[in-house]
């Protein structure tokens, strides 16, 4: 396109910025679909106040509406701030490193004791016990214990005569003496906020000295979310935040409230009741659903501004020119699947009889499969997404650990990279920019 015809087309969509007038409206959306995924109030003023201020002036590309533009900016910045900070689990400290957990009763904190035991058993070699500090329900410690052997670590024996302080004392000693490298902290569950047990873990903590304090915290919490950070965050100085139950139907706003209120890093999410359900927490998925996406853009808009013309033109300029269709072009196409709003919220806009039947497939795995594989490739060197082939046993490892992945993981990923590479090949020439226009609309 010359430029002038560029700048006519641009004048034809209406406004090429985003201006207070043209997101009013789109910003009272976005308020809304905070406030139905339980962002707490002062949060989501907060939050949309900083997206406003970001956004005004800005301009808007292609095809794009300064509204679905917008959209864009919220998601970007919602995933900036609930991954800001996050890092894995800390255990620079002299052996034992000490983890505390600590949240309200039923957050999932002796499960997730558990899960982490079982992940840092398996993925950092570690030797591992937890004991039991909840002296109030006997069911509480033997629940530890259960899912301890479950974890393959080693349980410290604890019974509801004895006070917390010592049992934390005991177990410290015991980890010293048998040279354990990490002592998992399972605490008391507060129904609500409570002194005596805010105490409780007060003292825990100095006795203890962990290097991590982790806050356990459901994701289908909602609004008061915030007053039990604040609790929590007042009290203890937080080092990570785990949110729990992200398998469960809630937009998970939680997440947002929590990490503005405590400043701490949202580590893990945990996925299901199972002893390996814990993922490392990732926070542009986590955006996408709280957001919610699909509740404000139409599904035509979405796909038609999911479609990058410029980086598909691109795309297709290079199959036709005849150069290989290399890593970078598969994380590209990977990427404008994302942007269309993730296949789910996609599916929230179909016609119901569409959706039933699309219903029998599992979204969620599926775009777990996409982040998956855009994690691998980022695990890449820039060399080995341009030569693919470089990309031998050695080089696998260390994507797979680097993406926190299996091996077979990667192969499968890179067999399907070159089914796609031998379609390219086969499309050189005027097919795929037709398709693309075809998807572009
Ligand atoms: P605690 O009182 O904080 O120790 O909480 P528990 O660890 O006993 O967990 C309370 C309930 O939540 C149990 O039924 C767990 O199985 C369940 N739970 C914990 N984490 C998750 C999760 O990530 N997903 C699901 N679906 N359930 C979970
Ligand atoms: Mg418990």
């Amino acid at each position: 396109l010359t430029e002038k015809l560029s700048r006519l087309v641009k004048e034809m969509r209406g406004q090429a910025r985003i201006t207070e007038g043209n997101v009013a409206d789109m910003l009272r959306e976005v308020r809304m679909a905070l406030l139905e995924a339980d962002v707490a109030l002062p949060v989501v003023r907060d939050f949309v106040a900083r997206v406003k201020e970001k956004a005004l002036g800005q301009e808007v590309m292609g095809s794009l509406s300064p509204g679905q533009a917008l959209v864009g900016i919220v998601n970007r910045e919602l995933a900036a701030t609930m991954g800001q900070g996050v890092s894995d689990i800390n255990l620079a400290a002299q052996p034992p490193a000490v983890i505390l957990m600590a949240g309200l009763q039923g957050a999932g904190k002796t499960t997730t004791t558990a899960k982490l035991a079982k992940l840092l058993i398996e993925k950092r070699k570690k030797k591992v016990l937890t004991v039991s500090g909840d002296v109030y329900r006997p069911a509480a410690i033997e629940q530890l214990k259960t899912v301890t052997k479950q974890a393959g670590a080693e349980w410290f024996p604890s019974t509801p005569e004895q006070k917390p302080a010592d049992i934390a004392r005991a177990a410290l000693d015991y980890a010293r003496k048998h040279y354990f490298d990490v002592l998992l902290v399972d605490t008391a569950g507060r129904l609500a906020i409570d002194e005596a047990l805010m105490r409780e873990i007060k003292d825990l903590h100095a006795i203890l000295n962990p290097v991590e304090t982790l806050f356990v915290v459901d994701a289908m919490q909602g609004q008061d979310a915030v007053n039990t950070a604040k609790a929590f965050s007042d009290a203890l100085p937080l080092t990570g935040i785990v949110l729990t139950k992200t398998d469960g139907d809630s937009r998970g706003g939680a997440a947002l409230s929590v990490r503005h209120i405590t400043g701490a890093p949202i580590k893990f999410a945990g996925t299901s009741e199972k002893i390996d359900g814990l993922e490392v927490f990732d926070a542009e998925r986590h955006a996408g659903r709280v957001l919610g996406m699909g509740d404000i853009v139409a599904l035509v808009e979405q796909v038609t501004a999911g479609v990058d013309m410029a980086a598909a033109q691109k795309l297709a300029a290079k199959v036709k020119s005849g150069e290989t269709f290399d890593l970078n072009d598969f994380l590209a196409q990977i990427q404008q699947m994302k942007q269309m709003g993730g296949l789910s919220s996609l599916m929230d806009k179909l016609p119901t009889q569409m959706a039933a039947k699309a219903g029998q497939m599992d979204m969620d795995k599926a775009e777990r499969d996409i982040r998956r594989k855009e994690g691998i490739i980022h695990s890449m060197t820039p060399l080995e997404r341009r030569k693919p082939d470089l990309i031998k046993a050695t080089r696998k490892r260390r994507i797979a650990a680097g993406a926190g992945v299996q091996v077979q993981e990667v192969n499968r990923m890179l067999n399907e990279f070159g089914q796609m590479q031998d379609m390219m090949k086969k499309m050189k020439g005027g097919g795929m920019m037709k398709m693309l226009k075809r998807m572009g609309g």
